[in-house]
């Protein structure tokens, strides 16, 4: 895996601010996970790419075997593009025009429904082509209430309690239903509760009886710094595979596990470096200054993620603590308090937990260029994504003089 001194080397190769992603560690979580389920004959792990869509770090899940998570008429064509067929494809998303769903559809790729009035129009005009449906379980499963989209509350998916209208609609509609689907949120602390959502699957399942596929979403929990809690997926795995496999049994035909992890695959995956620009003293605290903001990594502001900070210039430095903050002006704070070692203006930080939902919600606020992107892979960094210019910021804009 990419070592301390790769990534001062990769800062000094390519320049800050800097995204570098492990391949090692992505095929490591890639392979873990598929360990985990090893005695499901048929497993299906589709990445969920709104995490990391780079073409290259696609490309690099499609030749581990993954199939592909998408939400927008445009992931899909991202992942035609890096490779994917349409079969290996499952369109889940939330809130979209009918005519998105139908253009992805139309490009023969796996359509989940989420809506009650969306699955009715749907059956009722292409009858033949098979559907998966989002069920909402209605379990709370922990994490941010910004990620915890499983709670009754919830804008996602149907509601249990609404099978049988689902069921009504199928009778009417006389379309197929072959695949059922959840997805509790990010941050499944507790395995017990997904087991638990996992019966309400399986319960539901029964209902249908052309499944093809059940759908058990994402929402694995990664460690942002040692001695945290993270989704013990072997533990998933040996529960899971259990009552997945009686099940089967007791439903009576094969059936494929599908999961669309995210954040499990790449976040460990994932450094952003950035150069310290100002040492701040004030007379509460010593500000560290780097040269990006929430333009480039949102999540700490977004949603408070604790992304762990290195100073790898001064890996050995004796620590003292910094709130480090970005160049937006506006109240850009990564951290605060954080114990770091000593920083000097010029030196590199690097945030950890830096491969999902990072680049991916990367703007151009302040006029600023998105970072390059860079894929470790033995031993050496491949530029997958060049640092924006000034052409790009102009591009699509249109000067009039009115
Ligand atoms: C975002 C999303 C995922 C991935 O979630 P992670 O927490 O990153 O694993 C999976 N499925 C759906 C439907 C999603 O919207």
């Amino acid at each position: 895996m990419i070592q301390t001194t790769d990534l001062v080397a990769l800062s000094q190769e390519f320049g800050n601010p800097l995204y570098v992603y492990d391949a090692e560690k992505i095929e490591f979580q890639y392979k873990r996970l598929t360990n985990a389920f090893a005695k499901v004959e048929k497993l299906r792990i589709n990445y969920a790419m709104k995490a990391l869509s780079n073409i290259s770090v696609l490309k690099l899940l499609k030749n581990l075997g993954s199939g592909l998570d998408t939400v927008s008429l445009q992931e899909v064509q991202l992942g035609l593009h890096a490779g994917f067929t349409p079969d290996k494809i499952i369109f889940t998303p939330n809130g979209v025009s009918f005519e998105e769903i139908e253009a992805v559809a139309k490009l023969g790729v796996q359509i989940n429904i989420d809506n009650l009035s969306v699955l009715e129009h749907f059956g009722t005009k292409y009858p033949t082509v098979p559907v998966c449906i989002r069920i909402n379980p209605h379990v709370m499963a922990g994490g941010n209430e910004n990620i915890s989209v499983g709670h009754i509350d919830s804008k996602f998916g149907i509601s249990i309690y609404q099978i049988p209208h689902i069921l009504r609609i199928v009778e009417n509609t006389k379309m197929h239903i072959n695949g059922i689907h959840m997805h509790t949120g990010s941050d499944i602390l507790d395995i017990e509760v997904f087991l638990y959502a996992a019966e309400i699957l399986f319960d539901a399942a029964k209902q249908f009886q052309q499944l093809d596929f059940l759908d058990f979403g994402s929402g694995f929990k990664v460690p942002y710094k040692k001695g945290d809690i993270e989704t013990d997926i072997e533990e998933l795995g040996k529960k899971l595979t259990k009552r997945f496999l009686a099940f089967e049994k007791e439903y009576g035909r094969e059936l494929t596990l599908a999961f669309e992890p995210g954040k499990f695959l790449v976040s460990e995956a994932g450094y952003f470096l950035a150069t310290v620009n100002v040492i701040k003293q004030t007379t509460s605290t010593v500000f560290a200054g780097i040269d990006s903001g929430f333009n480039h990594l949102i999540r700490p502001m977004f949603y408070g993620s604790q992304h762990s900070i290195e100073n790898i210039s001064n890996p050995k430095g004796k620590e003292r603590f910094y709130t480090v903050v970005g160049y937006i002006c506006e109240t850009d704070t990564f951290a605060s308090n954080r114990r770091i070692a000593e920083i000097h203006e010029g030196d590199t930080l690097c945030f950890r937990n830096a491969g999902a939902y990072c680049f991916s919600m990367a703007s151009n606020y302040n006029s600023r260029f998105k970072p390059a992107e860079v894929l470790w892979k033995n031993g050496k960094g491949h530029l997958i994504r060049q640092r924006e210019t000034f052409e790009d910021l102009l591009q699509n804009q249109i000067m009039v003089e009115v």
